[in-house]
């Protein structure tokens, strides 16, 4: 049997159902943690992004995410009273803040299939921070109902959004999402967001080598001088049923190579620490950045770990608190909320986790041979949020 012979989808485990045990659900530890702002984890690393996942859902079923084969008909989703409300996301939230979170991206599933969750947006755009900052409030979406919901996600409050498009051609496109869905109406959900000013809008692109990569320069062209900023995303090893292999990755810097090739770039400095996405400016005549042209991204998380800045925690669908993309299991924070903990428990509790923390998988895998996989089965990004 040759490589090519090997079967593509790896059967699902739900781990969904199990936790790891939380340092204080029986007994609250002595040392009680409170939010300062400063929270660290064992490697020096603070608090300061939360990605909250609002549904395990999603209309699309891009085979690096979501294989139909997998997510079939039968699939069993979360029951509606597993999700948390929006209530007990803000609440768990507003800790978060207060131990220094000062950017909040809904994802999903499809967030925008969740019912009403401009009601969320405008639940999380009143928090501030211990400084008294509004939060940076952003959410990433496949676009299908952009068009619909721009004008009442940025009423709510929603600052901007990142559109996930793979390609501009729509049979690739099509065929990406493995529903049929037209390039043009994601298209039209990003017009829709520029018009309500859901800005800068950033537009991820995963580039699957073999698949997509003759898309690369199209969207290059097509976003170039139009005020929004492409970003490439190396096709990752996330979950367990995507099937993924090293062959299929293109690495970042072959992108930014081609690109350049045509479209000259000029490399710029991280606009923030802990930025995933490394910049690139398009250059004048001169090889200066010309601002007008605008710039794009690169996500190298297979060839380039970043977990050295990861400040990022994740909150999954039914309340689980998520240390790293790649974690197995999650803390099970509703259990706490839906219990008699108060505010100050909870805090606690995710001090005591985050303080706790040592997770750095991308770096770990770098230092693999290709194809290798360790740390047991990994949650689906469905579920846990991008
Ligand atoms: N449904 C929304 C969307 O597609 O934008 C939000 C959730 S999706 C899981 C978040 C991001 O993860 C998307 O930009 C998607 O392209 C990216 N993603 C999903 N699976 C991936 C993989 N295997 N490798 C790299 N990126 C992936
Ligand atoms: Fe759905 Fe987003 Fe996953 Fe595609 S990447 S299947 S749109 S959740
Ligand atoms: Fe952060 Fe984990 Fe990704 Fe490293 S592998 S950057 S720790 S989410």
């Amino acid at each position: 049997m040759n490589d090519r012979d090997l079967p593509r989808i790896v059967p699902l485990i739900d781990l969904r159902l199990s936790a790891l045990p939380m340092p204080v659900t029986d007994h609250l530890p002595e040392s009680r943690i409170s939010g300062t702002g400063q929270l660290t984890d064992t490697l020096g690393r603070p608090l300061r992004d939360l990605r909250i996942s609002v549904t395990d859902r999603c209309n699309f079923r891009c085979n690096y995410c979501m294989p139909k084969a997998i997510f079939d008909k039968d699939y069993a989703y979360l029951p509606h009273q597993a999700l948390l409300s929006f209530e007990e996301i803000t609440r768990v939230a507003k800790v978060f803040v207060a131990h220094g979170v000062q950017k909040i991206r809904l994802t999903g599933g499809e967030p925008l299939l969740r019912k009403n969750v401009e009601l969320l947006v405008e639940q999380l755009a009143a928090l501030r921070t211990p400084q008294g900052q509004a939060l940076d409030i952003t959410l990433t979406t496949n676009g299908s109902l952009l068009a619909r919901k721009a004008r009442e996600l940025k009423a709510a409050g929603l600052q901007r959004v990142t559109v996930s498009l793979d390609g501009l051609d729509d049979t690739v496109f099509r065929s990406m999402n493995d529903v049929d869905f037209p390039v043009a109406d994601v298209l039209a959900g990003i017009e829709a967001a520029q018009a309500a000013g859901l800005g800068p809008i950033k537009i991820n692109m995963v580039v699957k080598r073999g698949t997509n990569e003759h898309e690369i320069l199209p969207m290059a062209r097509h976003f170039r001088g139009s005020g929004i900023v492409l970003r490439f995303i190396e096709y990752m090893d996330v979950g367990a049923t995507n099937g993924w292999r090293m062959n299929e990755v293109l690495p970042s810097s072959e992108v930014v190579k081609l690109i350049h090739a045509e479209l000259p770039l000029v490399q710029l400095e991280p606009s923030n620490p802990g930025e995933t996405a490394a910049r690139w400016g398009y250059a004048d005549a001169c090889g200066q950045h010309d601002k007008a042209l605008g710039e794009i991204g690169v996500i190298s998380s297979v060839t380039q770990a970043f977990c050295g800045s990861c400040n990022r925690a994740r909150l999954s669908t039914e309340g689980k608190l998520f240390l790293c993309l790649f974690a197995s299991k999650g803390y099970d924070l509703r259990s706490l909320i839906r219990g008699d903990a108060s505010d100050a428990d909870l805090s606690s509790a995710i001090g005591h986790i985050w303080q706790g923390r040592s997770d750095r998988y991308s770096e770990l895998r770098s230092a693999l041979a290709p194809d290798t996989g360790f740390g047991g089965r990994r949650v689906e990004m469905s579920y846990i949020g991008g």
